[in-house]
């Protein structure tokens, strides 16, 4: 049997770092990223055989926990069918109504295949919709790795405690401007002296790469207010909420809680694909048909829309019922009762925050934490210490105090088990520090 060990040094060999994506490195928790060789429900099994319950759930989409067996069926069906057409298909269509029925102010959409992609094309789209070039995006938001928007970025780049990124020319983000999250007053001095040059405002519709950072009361709807004042656009960014914290994302859930910030254009992923690289971008008919072919705002992707991809969202979004939210929210609860028990009765100080069933613990702050400066106060090596005894006791959580944690509808009482008695010893090692 080859070890974990053994296959990330044959790994970063060859490839920077041994992975494909920073975080995965285990880079702020120190240790050897393992080397996953199946998953199943809620389970994940390691190079060694070693069996986790995964909190990660492939950092989002796996909704309704690993390989259900009626997405593995619909996506093997698909493939034996053909891989790739680069030409239109049915399922394109059926999956852009499936997210219009639940996003209700989505009236079209385009799909890409990741949600670095989305996030760029809305900005260009907001960009050619309105003729203007700065975009206002907020400190500890994360929208993926285009030049635009790594400034100030969550996610990955807070994790590697970097201001952003080499390489990316200081032009590409001179029309950036970044501001607090929830700071209104911040946003309105901005607005009130640029507001002409603004084309976009985006904001992750509940920010969960610096944790998770819920919007106060009001504060989505005060970008809304302050966009449609001076003719800039809102992206809401859904890529991790949508169709994960509600049916119909983090928007549905500040809807129904008497709180409609309705955007001119929504960015998903994750969820949306089923687990496959698939990630979209919608919005009015009119702003979305400013795209190629129909408008002048050039897109384009030779596997964008792909057939395997489509398919498999298609079938997680018909799986994903109302039953399935009900049951992730209480599931949630009960976990973060449990994980907050812990860490009570270790004398831990932290602060837990959530988003419907999307949460995250911040270790040693007690005060809400409603921003980039309040989530990097946080005290990272707890959580490293926190990690590494979970992760012995066979819980595979984030590897960084930055992201959300994230269970399935497959997470089940035996799960629930194996997370209670790793918590006591987990919770101890944080206190130490
Ligand atoms: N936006 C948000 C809110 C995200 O959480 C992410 C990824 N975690 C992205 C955009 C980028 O998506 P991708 O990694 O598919 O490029």
């Amino acid at each position: 049997m080859t070890s974990n060990a053994e296959l990330f040094s044959a790994a970063q060999a060859v490839i920077p770092g041994g992975v494909d994506s920073p975080v995965r490195a285990y880079g702020s928790v120190g240790g050897v990223p393992r080397f996953i060789e199946r998953a199943q429900g809620p389970w994940i099994w390691d190079a060694e055989g070693t069996r986790y319950v995964d909190l990660v759930c492939t950092w989002g989409p796996a909704l309704l926990g690993h390989a259900h067996p009626e997405v593995v069926s619909a996506v093997q069906e698909a493939a034996s069918k053909g891989l790739s057409f680069g030409a239109p298909t049915r399922t394109e269509t059926e999956l852009a109504d499936a997210i219009i029925e639940r996003m209700t102010p989505v009236e079209k959409v385009r799909f890409v295949s990741t949600g670095t992609e989305a996030t760029m094309t809305a900005v260009r789209l907001a960009r050619g919709a309105t003729g203007r070039d700065v975009i206002i995006k907020f400190a500890g938001n994360y929208h993926g790795h285009s030049d635009a928007l790594l400034a100030a970025a969550g996610s990955g780049v807070a994790t590697a405690g970097l201001p952003g990124s080499a390489g990316v020319p200081a032009a590409s983000t001179a029309d950036t401007i970044v501001v607090d999250y929830n700071d209104v007053t911040a946003l309105e001095e901005v607005f009130s002296e640029r507001g002409d040059q603004i084309a976009a405002v985006i904001v992750e519709s509940c920010p969960a790469n610096m944790g998770v950072v819920p919007p106060e009361p009001g504060f989505n709807a005060a970008i809304r207010r302050l966009t449609k004042e001076h003719g800039t656009l809102m992206i809401t960014d859904e890529v991790l909420t949508g169709f994960r914290c509600s049916a119909s994302g983090f928007w549905g859930l500040q809807q129904r809680s008497g709180e409609d910030f309705a955007p001119d254009i929504f960015t998903f992923g994750k969820v949306v694909g089923g687990g496959m690289p698939l990630a979209a971008l919608g919005g009015r008919a009119e702003i979305m048909d400013l795209l190629a072919p129909t408008g002048p705002v050039y897109q384009a992707g030779t596997l964008s829309g792909n057939p395997l991809a489509t398919v498999a969202g298609v079938k997680t979004l018909h799986l994903a019922d109302a039953g399935v939210y009900q049951r992730l929210d209480s599931r949630s609860e009960q976990w973060r009762g449990e994980l907050a028990s812990a860490l009570d009765a270790a004398g831990v100080s932290y602060r837990l925050q959530n988003a419907g069933n999307l949460f995250s613990v911040f270790l040693g702050v007690e005060e809400p934490v409603r921003n980039y400066d309040d989530s990097k106060a946080q005290t990272a090596e707890a959580y490293t210490a926190f990690f590494h005894a979970m992760l012995e006791a066979g819980i595979n959580l984030p590897p960084s105090c930055f992201e959300a944690w994230f269970l399935s509808d497959a997470h089940d009482d035996e799960t629930f088990e194996v997370f209670r008695k790793a918590l006591p010893k987990a919770a101890e090692a944080a206190a130490k520090i």
